[in-house]
């Protein structure tokens, strides 16, 4: 078989690969299942499209979003592979299925909900089956922000197929997600490979909101390249485009879904030429979309989590220069966010709410806001960056070791397995059936925090989360890690930002 980075270079035109690339692309060459965690633009479809074009046979790939899917299909056809796709959109059902059985075919595209009917097995049965490529893998896990019940019936699908090596492809995942993955479709523990999360040209900075159309235009004027603003609404983006191209003079255009196909297509394909342009948009804008020289990408108001803050502000500074990724934030969009939360279905509210409670650690720290991106997603990066805006600027600090030595000390004496609510009861000394029957009022540490001070827990409890310091139990109880120890005995002193320490005591949080 031809070598890999010949046949990188003869179809794909590229000298060498990046980052994990490689080691993807020879496990899957040896039929080692694999599961590849990729930020996106890591150039995660090169994983199975090479080995696709190397190995006899045809690999399958599942894909959840038929529009991906085609612009999938050109840009392999376009480098000479035979790829085709089953879906209600393809005429060519005939050809391609022939295409398949003569094993003339290099990739076969279907979405998950075809790829788990009983006919679709007999249709593999016909042809040869090199590779398994399942992509937005996430979608299998409960746990992801996006669950796909088809996704569960991929492995029995792929089960039937021993020869055939499976390579999921996911950009977002955390630990437990990861875990989920590898279990549920089959791949072992060994075989996951994560690539390096860091963008480090893009500089974090997240604002307190004040008036955001003027904010925004003095982001305008201090960054003329090409820019993303991400607002929530579909009446908030005409509302801000409008405002801001009056304001600023600079071409400003708005993308939703609510606007005609013809308008959209138009206004993409303006951004994507131009060296200016302001797009302000829904989150449907950006996915598929190659523009390398975005500036900034702002956010308007929150993201619906961190994964969704790490992808859009991902779509900035592709092309390796500097670029920046601003979110204004106000605490009436955690608000907001926790009334959508309690009208979801019972059984994901708990994986939400903690969605939730990590974007707030993000956007409340005081501390380097790179570290606690990357630490979210399992690396261990040094604590500080030099560029976001906490390291550039540290927040004015507000000395609280003393309340977190107190803190920390209930949850010891409570038997680190209760939740916030329980400690806090203890510390501010209220007594009721729960508290009494453990004789957790009888404690030293109870109503030891005075109503002024008691304020300061929850974003305490969030700092000491973020740190490491507190952790959450299996059950949503609250127990001792990382430095507690040190803090308990005062060889390490804790602090809180000014501007957190201000909006408790105004009742002003991100989240409750
Ligand atoms: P992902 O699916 O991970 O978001 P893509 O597969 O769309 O990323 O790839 C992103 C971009 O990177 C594409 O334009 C692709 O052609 C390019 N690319 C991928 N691998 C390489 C490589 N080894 N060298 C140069 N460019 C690459
Ligand atoms: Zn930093």
């Amino acid at each position: 078989m031809e070598d890999a980075r010949a046949a990188l270079r003869r179809i794909f035109g590229f000298d060498s690969f990046r980052g994990v690339q490689e080691q993807v692309v020879a496990r899957v060459l040896a039929g080692q299942s694999t599961l590849a965690v990729m930020p996106t633009g890591a150039g995660k479809s090169l994983t199975y499209q090479l080995p696709a074009a190397l190995l006899p046979g045809t690999c399958v790939v599942i894909s959840p979003l038929i529009a991906l899917m085609h612009d999938q299909l050109r840009s392999a056809r376009a480098n000479g592979i035979a790829a085709a796709a089953l879906t209600s959109a393809d005429a060519d059902w005939r050809e391609t299925v022939d295409a398949f059985c003569n094993g003339a075919l290099d990739l076969l595209y279907v979405a998950p909900e075809r790829a788990s009917q009983p006919g679709f097995r007999d249709l593999l049965n016909r042809g040869r089956v090199a590779l398994f490529a399942v992509d937005e893998a996430h979608c299998v896990s409960e746990w992801g922000h996006d669950f796909r019940p088809d996704y569960r019936l991929l492995r029995p699908l792929m089960d039937g197929f021993p020869g055939a090596a499976r390579l999921a492809l996911t950009a977002t995942a955390d630990a437990h997600t990861r875990a989920d993955i590898l279990e549920q479709l089959g791949i072992p523990q060994e075989g996951m490979v994560v690539a390096g999360f860091d963008r480090p040209n893009i500089r974090y900075a997240i604002r307190h909101r004040q008036s955001v159309p003027a904010q925004l235009a003095q982001l305008m004027e201090e960054e003329p390249g090409p820019g993303i603003i991400y607002a929530p609404t579909r009446r908030k983006v005409e509302e801000l485009a409008a405002q801001l191209e009056r304001q600023t003079g600079r071409e400003v255009r708005p993308y939703h879904a609510g606007l005609p196909v013809e308008v959209r297509a138009e206004n993409q394909a303006a951004f994507v030429a131009s060296e200016d342009m302001v797009m302000v948009a829904t989150i449907a804008f950006g996915m598929g979309i190659d523009k390398p020289d975005v500036r900034f990408v702002a956010h308007a108001g929150i993201p619906k989590s961190i994964e969704a803050y790490y992808q859009e502000t991902g779509r900035a500074g592709r092309d390796g220069d500097p670029a920046l990724a601003v979110m204004f934030w106000g605490a009436g969009d955690f608000v907001a966010a926790r009334q959508r939360v309690s009208e979801v279905e019972e059984a994901r509210q708990k994986g939400e709410h903690k969605r939730l409670a990590a974007l707030a650690a993000l956007v409340e720290t005081p501390a380097c806001r790179r570290a606690l991106l990357l630490r979210h997603f399992g690396e261990e990066p040094p604590p500080s960056c030099g560029n976001c805006d906490n390291c550039l600027d540290p927040p004015a600090m507000v000395d609280v070791t003393e309340l977190a030595r107190k803190l920390l000390s209930a949850v010891y004496r409570t038997g680190q397995s209760f939740g916030f609510g329980h400690v806090q009861k203890v510390l501010t000394g209220v007594s009721d059936e729960r508290v009494s029957a453990r004789g957790h009022d009888r404690l030293s540490v109870f109503g030891i925090v005075g109503a002024d001070e008691a304020r300061l827990l929850q974003p305490l409890v969030r700092s000491l989360q973020a740190r490491g310091a507190l952790v959450a139990t299996e059950h949503g109880g609250l127990a001792l890690g990382g430095d507690a120890r040190k803090i308990l005995k005062g060889e390490r002193p804790v602090a809180l930002a000014r501007s957190a320490e201000r909006a408790a005591r105004k009742g002003r949080r991100a989240a409750g």
